[in-house]
């Protein structure tokens, strides 16, 4: 462990990103990696978000949506966005949640491909999007058979009848990346349109939608993009998409002339088409305020120090594997994402005790611990620091106390 120490030291020096760590809000003696869940607060967002408050809602009032430009906040942050992830700033709009988004571009997906019957995604797709695919299918009269299968059997479920491959790239439990531009290449062969679920990739390493020729995507605001709890999502259509589904969930402000008021909806000729109703003006400011922190540091050091930060940890924790660790990540880099996670059959109870030592990540069901890297404000000495009082827990079963035990709400 001494010599992991001085490795992290010596990394932490020569960090490119050193400087990021400061700009963010750090509880003092608290570890913080649960970034993947919910992002740290940038210490310029607060004036950011108190001026939007005061100022602009306090003193111009309804002025603001033009004197502020409070109208083209989403696409505004969405460009912000595209930039990170590999789109055109056209193709990018920041809207309501990641579930929400998800409903919109399979709708709309399915209206692109009407003679086709089947939904295909991963068995261990986070929830939502299984959800929303399900609701949708009720929506819709129990039209489309939904083929949700283990990863292993994604390439056989291709078949010609499949309308959308709809993935995450990043797994939420175990960490694992997708290829996204095989697996595309692979849907798009019979036909497929693809939607790619971005909320652990977008601010962790950056993301080449364009490059990989996908169809849809969405993602978070709130995990690596630092927007604050419940932040707007984020959705991309590529460009020669975005004029052909008639968006069902038709609000006004995806109309062509919101401001006409005419009683037939007519869609915008944009990414726009795909937003529904009036922007959350104070949670748009906050994400961003955050998102200005990219134009200063690259989303390409983030990934470098991230693999870094990922690769050290697996390396520290390889002595407490003895306890009853398993490591579910990939070790192969073009596999991982910006997250490590071990099995351990009393991981609930074991994150709960490390939690109270100050190590702040988090537990995912059945018996997941994880671990998320955010490379602005994470440090290599976070990481040894992190498994040290890991080993202490474990050496001491200190995790064994009851209150360890009892099950919150939130996990
Ligand atoms: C966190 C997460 C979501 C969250 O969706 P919300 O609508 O913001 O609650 C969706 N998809 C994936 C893959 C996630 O990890």
């Amino acid at each position: 462990m001494n010599s992991l120490f001085v490795k992290a030291q010596q990394l932490d020096q020569s960090d490119a990103l050193k400087s990021a760590r400061e700009r963010f809000f750090l509880p003092e003696g608290k570890i913080y990696m649960d970034g993947n869940s919910l992002g740290a607060l940038p210490t310029h967002v607060p004036a950011r978000v108190a001026d939007a408050v005061q100022r602009q809602w306090g003193e111009d009032l309804i002025s603001s949506w033009n004197k502020n430009a409070w109208i083209d906040l989403p696409t505004r942050v969405g460009a912000q966005i595209a930039a990170l992830i590999g789109a055109k700033p056209s193709e990018v709009v920041a809207c309501d949640s990641t579930s929400i988004n998800v409903f919109k571009v399979l709708l709309s997906a399915l209206q692109l491909r009407p003679e086709r019957r089947v939904i295909v995604s991963d068995i261990d797709n986070f929830p939502t999007d299984l959800y929303m695919a399900q609701g949708i299918n009720t929506l819709l009269e129990n039209r489309y058979e939904l083929r949700f299968v283990k990863r292993a059997d994604l390439e056989a479920a291709l078949t010609e009848d499949v309308v959308v491959l709809l993935l995450t790239e990043v797994d939420y439990r175990t960490g694992e990346r997708l290829n996204m531009k095989s697996i595309t290449a692979r849907a798009q062969a019979v036909g497929a349109l693809t939607i790619w679920d971005l909320a652990h990739s977008a601010g962790a390493f950056p993301v080449a939608l364009n490059d990989c020729n996908v169809d849809f995507a969405i993602g978070c605001g709130y995990k690596y993009l630092n927007g604050g709890p419940g932040a707007p999502a984020f959705l991309f259509v590529a460009e020669q998409h975005q004029s052909a589904p008639e968006p069902v969930l038709s609000g006004w402000m995806g109309h062509a002339a919101p401001f006409a008021f005419t009683p037939e909806y007519a869609p915008a000729a944009s990414v726009l088409r795909f937003t529904t109703g009036t922007p959350p003006v104070l949670a748009l400011t906050a994400l961003e305020a955050s998102l200005e922190l990219w134009q200063k540091f690259s989303i390409h050091s983030a990934r470098a120090k991230s693999l870094l930060l990922t690769d050290l940890f697996i390396e520290a924790m390889q002595p407490l594997e003895q306890y009853g660790f398993a490591c579910v990540t990939p070790l192969e880099h073009e596999k991982r994402g910006s997250q490590v996670s071990y099995t351990h059959e009393h991981g609930y109870a074991i994150m709960q005790a490390l939690i109270a030592a100050g190590v702040v990540g988090d537990f995912r069901a059945p018996d997941i611990v994880r671990f998320g890297f955010a490379p602005l404000y994470n440090s290599f000495s976070d990481v040894i620091e992190a498994v040290a009082r890991l080993e202490q827990i474990m050496k001491t079963q200190a995790w064994k106390a009851p209150e360890f035990a009892k099950k919150a709400k939130v996990t």
